[in-house]
């Protein structure tokens, strides 16, 4: 596929992905764009279709992946989640570097396609911490951070394997993570700064 380096950023859920992405795409807006996933559970209070996610129905989603229309989709905590092939092409369209927020066996199967991004993986300090701030966050049920705590387990002993990430950013003190992030994608938002002012139209006044 064309344009940037996209980058995908993993990790367990309530690991701080969403809330360092949030901060990223205020900061760097016309750099960064990202990629609005389809899932079949129901939105958080604040949650904008479209924005977010695109909520669609278990049936919609089958459908759709049945049409060929899924880069990658899997199975997590009880619903499905998936990137669409449109969702990647929107932003990859603006030229900007396109952000994917997807879990353990999305970031297996985008290796498996053509994307080729960056890879980090956002973790919490401990897995203690990790459920304090599942509950404090107050949006899901007993059940789903049961779930949640399961796979952040896995998926945490997983993240340990040689070469599947190419950055690890523990998210310990919210500052420092953000930092670290910042370093990481450094060199990424520096060539598209410069990208964007060579195709800037000159001033020669
Ligand atoms: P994820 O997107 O990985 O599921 P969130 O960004 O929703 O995780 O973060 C989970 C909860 O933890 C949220 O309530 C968020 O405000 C909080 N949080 C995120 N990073 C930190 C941090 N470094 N210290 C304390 N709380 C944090
Ligand atoms: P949440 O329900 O907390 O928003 O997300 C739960 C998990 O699903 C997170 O680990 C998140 O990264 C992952 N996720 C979100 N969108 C996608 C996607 O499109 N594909 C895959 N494989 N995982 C996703």
């Amino acid at each position: 596929m064309a344009g940037p380096q996209p980058v995908v950023l993993s990790g367990p859920s309530g690991a701080g992905k969403s809330t360092l992405l949030k901060r990223l795409l205020q900061d760097h807006e016309d750099i960064f764009g990202f990629s609005v996933s389809h899932t079949t559970r129901k939105p958080r209070p604040r949650e904008v279709n479209g924005k977010d996610y695109h909520f669609v129905t278990r049936e919609e989603m089958e459908k759709a992946i049945k049409a060929g229309e899924f880069l990658e989709y899997a199975e997590f905590s009880g619903n499905m989640y998936g990137t669409s092939k449109a969702a990647v092409h929107s932003v990859q369209a603006k030229n900007q570097i396109c952000i994917l927020d997807i879990d353990m066996q999305g970031v297996k199967n985008i290796k498996k396609s053509d994307l080729n991004p960056i890879y980090i993986t956002v973790l919490p300090p401990s897995v203690a911490v990790l459920e304090k701030r599942l509950r404090d966050r107050k949006t899901e049920t007993e059940e789903s951070i049961q779930k949640r705590l399961n796979a952040a387990i896995k998926d945490m002993e997983i993240s340990k394997e040689p070469g599947l990430f190419d950055s690890i950013i523990i998210n310990d003190v919210l500052e420092e993570a953000y930092s670290n992030l910042m370093r990481v994608l450094q060199g990424e938002i520096l060539k598209a700064e410069q990208c964007k002012n060579s195709s800037s139209p000159k001033d020669f006044s």
